[in-house]
């Protein structure tokens, strides 16, 4: 690990003229993420701001009744809060499908959002990378890439995003509060915080430097049955193959989202408007343009069967 500096922040201003001051510095909050790509040195920062005293560990309704999340919310607390499951079970599931319980005990709402790719090589420092050094290459593409993306990526990189509760939270349409080091604030809807590589896989979410998320807002509950459906291949403490997160009416119509298979929590209006019709339909446009590669072609038919199960579920409680 590279040596650094530690400081812990008592405001929110305070964390914000600390990210200012330090151009490499990084926010550390359950730290669970960050530190291992620290030991791997694959992230490098000069300083870290602990964040974990800002008191942004409530969990609120907004006047409109929606739910306002601190960033620092610990993924357990959030998945067991009452509310949430009761008006947005989704987001409780999906929660529950990720990691193990220790790890949920530490990690955050914003760190969860901002955790890194599971692709093997990203991790392996002796081979190219361009999300790790932008230019070097891409081991994956001629690697092994089973656990890799079908859609979304492009020729410079084909990592998935790995997180259950982003999915969720898409499907939710949930939106990212910031506070940048100027103290100036902003939101951003959770369809345009994630990136696609494009030919800058190292830029992963729409953060500027020193940008620090405050809170995530849920809007008003929609109803509806709501199922996450994780397939992995141990039952638990296993990142997902492809997961569906999913909210059908009992007029059968919807909306989707599945993880698993593309940078960023994956989910397209024309799969939403085919709900009514059905797996197969929702699968086709889902999947409209996937390119997958050899060992991951298997994930195509593994949306429409994961799908299937979801929506049959859904119909059956309705
Ligand atoms: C063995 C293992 C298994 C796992 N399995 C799963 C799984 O199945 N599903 C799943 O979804 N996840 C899984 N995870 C990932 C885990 O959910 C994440 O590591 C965790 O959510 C990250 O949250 P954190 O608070 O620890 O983030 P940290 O590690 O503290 O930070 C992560 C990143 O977010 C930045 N950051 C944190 N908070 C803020 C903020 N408020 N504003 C701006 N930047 C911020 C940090 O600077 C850092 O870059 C697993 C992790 C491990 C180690
Ligand atoms: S797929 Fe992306 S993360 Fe994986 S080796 Fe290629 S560039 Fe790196």
């Amino acid at each position: 690990m590279r040596p650094f500096t530690y400081e812990r922040a008592t405001s929110i201003t305070a964390a914000a003229a600390a990210a200012a001051r330090t151009p490499r510095a990084k926010f550390i909050a359950g730290g669970t993420n960050l530190l291992d790509l620290m030991k791997l040195q694959i992230e490098t920062p000069v300083h870290l701001i602990d964040i974990n005293g800002l008191g942004l560990d409530g969990i609120e309704r907004t006047p409109d009744g929606g739910l306002a999340i601190g960033a620092l919310v610990r993924n357990t607390d959030l998945a067991a809060d009452a509310t949430v499951r009761r008006d947005y079970p989704l987001l409780s599931r999906s929660l529950l499908a990720g990691a193990s319980g220790q790890l949920r005990n530490k990690a955050t709402t914003a760190g969860n959002l901002l955790q890194r790719t599971r692709c093997p090589y990203f991790y392996d420092t002796n081979l190219p990378c361009n999300k790790r050094s932008p230019g070097s290459g891409c081991a994956a593409m001629q690697g092994f890439s089973r656990s890799l993306a079908v859609i979304g990526g492009s020729d410079a990189c084909i990592a998935t995003h790995p997180s259950d509760m982003a999915v969720a939270m898409r499907v939710l349409d949930a939106t990212i509060s910031t506070i940048n080091p100027d103290g100036q604030t902003r939101t951003i809807p959770i369809a345009d915080f994630h990136r696609l590589p494009g030919n800058r896989p190292d830029i992963e979410n729409a953060l500027h430097a020193g940008e620090l998320i405050t809170d995530v807002t849920l809007p008003p509950p929609v109803g509806g049955v709501q199922t996450y459906h994780k397939v992995r291949d141990r039952a638990s403490f296993a990142f997902g193959l492809v997961s569906v997160a999913a909210i059908v009416q009992p007029d059968g119509c919807g909306r989707v989202g599945v993880g698993g298979i593309a940078p960023k929590p994956w989910r397209v209006d024309a799969a939403d408007s085919a709900m009514p019709l059905g797996a197969e339909a929702v699968a086709s446009r889902l999947l409209d343009g996937a390119k997958p590669t050899t060992d991951n072609a298997f994930k195509l038919t593994l949306v429409e069967r994961t799908l299937d199960v979801v929506i049959t579920e859904a119909r059956r409680r309705a």
